[in-house]
């Protein structure tokens, strides 16, 4: 791990031994937001599936939940966090991080990388994974990594083309290995117009991107839709049953049940802003008026709320 992790540890150690709890109240105070001395949570789910996840309770900018299936074959990611991040002058080196947390679990190669979008905090450590494996996706996931690239202000200190995703699909993908059979399926669009929802199937187990967020308010890319987001909630629950375990892709594992409760937040969004649209009222109306007040607390709170109510007000303001 860098510098910038080691000097958190160190802190926080000597805080600890030496009683001197206000030297590690101010590190911690000098990092915003503060950087976990453990950057990671792991869950064993089977055998040979792990969910690395970011530690505490909101700490979405450690990135998203993690998925890692370890074989005799190699070793398969789902998302790969990061690249790094800069905190107060400071890098953290945050897919080295997964990668030496891979490392805890097998001494397996990483072979085989899923990305389930193409937001960076599932995609962004592609310079590091794309050097040890090939990258699967959907189709829609290069093009937008590539145009990220493109636009990003810093130089690039690797070769775009090594970060990518080299293989893609549109409609279903199927890896056999390690005595599983993991389906990618991209239903329809979601959270952007890539994601997939990764099924590890004799496990029953789901690895849904960020097209499942768990009592954490949902982002809605650009590229998405909300209103086929119900198809792929919809048509994902049936493809992978009742009684899968479903991981989101930030938030704590669960059920169909906590997947079709963010049906419900979109149907009851909808509802109100085709009320408000009907009313006559403005985006900016609409945006102040639609509160969602149970979700106001969850990570993302009334500012992401409010963004999910513009979009879902331009959605239905084009398709009524
Ligand atoms: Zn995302």
């Amino acid at each position: 791990m860098r510098n910038a992790l080691r000097a958190v540890w160190i802190m926080c150690v000597l805080g600890v031994l030496g009683g001197l709890l206000h030297h590690r109240a101010v590190a911690q105070q000098a990092l915003t937001p503060p950087m976990p001395p453990n950057l990671f949570t792991v869950h064993k789910l089977t055998d040979k599936l792990f969910i690395i996840a970011p530690y505490g309770p909101d700490m979405s900018q450690v990135g998203g939940n993690i998925g890692v299936f370890v074989t005799d074959e190699g070793v398969l990611v789902v998302d790969d966090n990061y690249y790094r991040q800069v905190r107060n002058g400071q890098t953290v080196e945050l897919a080295e991080a997964v990668v030496a947390e891979i490392g805890k679990l097998t001494k397996q190669p990483i072979r085989f990388i899923i990305n389930t979008h193409h937001h960076s905090d599932h995609a962004g450590g592609n310079p590091v994974f794309g050097k040890l494996g090939t990258i699967y996706a959907q189709k829609n996931v290069r093009d937008r990594i590539l145009a990220g690239y493109k636009t990003q202000k810093e130089p690039l200190d690797f070769d775009p083309l090594k970060a990518v995703p080299t293989v893609t699909y549109d409609g279903e993908l199927i890896f056999h290995i390690g005595g599983e059979e993991i389906h990618l399926y991209h239903p329809a669009r979601a959270h952007t117009d890539g994601d997939s929802l990764v099924h590890f199937k004799n496990a029953n187990i789901a690895l849904w991107g960020d097209a499942f967020a768990n009592n954490w308010v949902p982002v809605i890319d650009g590229s998405g839709s909300t209103l086929e987001w119900l198809q792929f909630i919809d048509r994902g629950i049936q493809l992978v049953g009742e009684n899968a375990m479903m991981v989101p892709g930030h938030g704590a594992i669960g059920r169909a049940a906590d997947v079709r409760r963010l049906r419900l937040y979109f149907t009851n969004m909808q509802d109100a802003v085709r009320k408000a649209i009907a009313a006559g009222k403005t985006r900016e109306q609409a945006m102040d008026e639609i509160l969602v007040p149970a979700y106001a607390g969850l990570p993302g709170g009334a500012p992401r709320i409010r963004q999910n109510v513009a979009a879902v007000y331009d959605e239905l303001k084009a398709r009524p």
